[in-house]
């Protein structure tokens, strides 16, 4: 069997022991007879790993006592309409930075539901920075500010926390989440796609200030109300079981290999030796600011892009698949989230280098 180094930006490599872990208890979890995705989500066999993954989870991520953890599903792109649904509250502007593609889709939603105010925008040059705290301009009436910390597909992230005194801060990290240690206190919502850093797709994550939770829109539908999932334990209707159980796997994992800073560790790491190699080369280049250099994901392009098609070819012979960059941005991106394993990075560099050699 051949595990392959898989650079997708999402959905992305799990790691192999989770896989691996999954597979022995496929047919039979624990003893119970049953897969768990044959499982009634209100028995006490998935209540169990239901409440494990997210006393884990809350402790990997140090979530204070007075946050919702929720396990929902629609993608990140739900929370997009449902935090303007929530969080407006009767007001009808929130702040939002435009750092990049991801940031605009939010933007777009939120339009639908409110006056958006750009307290940031990169978009002059080209979302290849982030902005500073000082170029920020924060409404004083907004609802809340949105922004997004790392953006998956230009590779741009912050290298701070914006500050936002009394407004609460929305952050969309769904690729992101879990890559570090975070202080939850400073935000109202985290939010996160699964399929980036944390489980298979078809999960999202939210971790959501008590106090923001309960004067929803007028109308608002049920499933879109963060109340009825908080009140529920997510259980208001049927959750994505079997992806539950697999991040569960996953938050193991993590606390298994030191919890977050050792993820920091050695994420930085692996980000730091990729981006040497292409600043150290003249045949590869990245157009970001350099305190605004993702660790998750990395776009490079080639000094000659006619040769795109043979460095994507000759990388797939070796095993590093999903190398082509966002139809937006062209070139490559290696995505290197928490299952990338270090041995990936290495091996990816050394295909560049020797492809680099053939072909300058
Ligand atoms: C992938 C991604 C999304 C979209 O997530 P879905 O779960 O597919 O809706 C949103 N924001 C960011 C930053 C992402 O990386």
């Amino acid at each position: 069997m051949a595990r392959n180094f898989n650079f997708s930006a999402g959905p992305a490599m799990l790691p192999t022991e989770v896989i691996e872990r999954a597979r022995e208890e496929m047919l039979d979890w624990n003893g119970s007879g049953m897969s768990v995705m044959e499982m009634s989500h209100r028995g006490k066999e998935f209540v169990s790993i239901a409440e494990k993954a997210e006393a884990d989870l809350r402790e990997i991520l140090s979530v204070p006592g007075n946050y919702k953890v929720l396990f929902l599903q629609g993608g990140a792109s739900s929370q997009f309409a449902m935090i303007p649904l929530n969080l407006l509250k009767g007001r009808n502007k929130a702040d939002y930075l435009n750092t990049g593609m991801w940031s605009k889709k939010a933007i777009a939603e939120a339009k639908r539901f409110c006056n958006v105010n750009m307290a940031g925008d990169t978009s002059g040059d080209n979302f290849t920075t982030a902005p500073d705290q000082d170029a920020l301009n924060l409404d004083a009436d907004a609802a809340y500010v949105h922004y997004t910390p790392n953006e998956t597909i230009g590779g741009v992230e912050f290298g701070y926390v914006p500050e936002t005194g009394e407004i609460p801060l929305v952050a969309d990290m769904s690729s992101t989440l879990l890559s570090r240690p975070v202080d939850v206190s400073k935000f109202g919502i985290i939010y996160a796609g699964a399929q980036k850093n944390i489980g298979p797709s078809g999960l999202t994550i939210v971790i959501i200030r008590e106090d923001l939770i309960g004067n929803p829109a007028d109308g608002i539908p049920t499933m879109f109300n963060y109340a009825t999932h908080a009140d529920a334990g997510s259980m208001y209707n049927t959750p994505p079981t079997y992806n539950w159980y697999i991040a569960g796997l996953v938050f193991e994992w993590i606390k298994d290999r030191g919890g977050l800073s050792a993820m920091a560790e050695t994420n930085q790491r692996k980000a730091t030796k990729l981006y040497a190699a292409i600043d150290d080369s003249a045949f590869y280049a990245n157009p970001v600011a350099e305190n605004a250099r993702s660790w998750m994901n990395i776009p490079f392009t080639l000094a000659d892009p006619s040769l795109d098609g043979e460095f994507l070819s000759g990388a797939t012979k070796k095993g590093l698949l999903t190398l082509k960059g966002h139809r937006s941005v062209g070139g490559m991106r290696a995505s290197i989230y928490n299952a990338m394993p270090e041995e990936g990075v290495d091996t990816l560099i050394s295909y560049m280098q020797e492809f680099e050699q053939k072909n300058a």
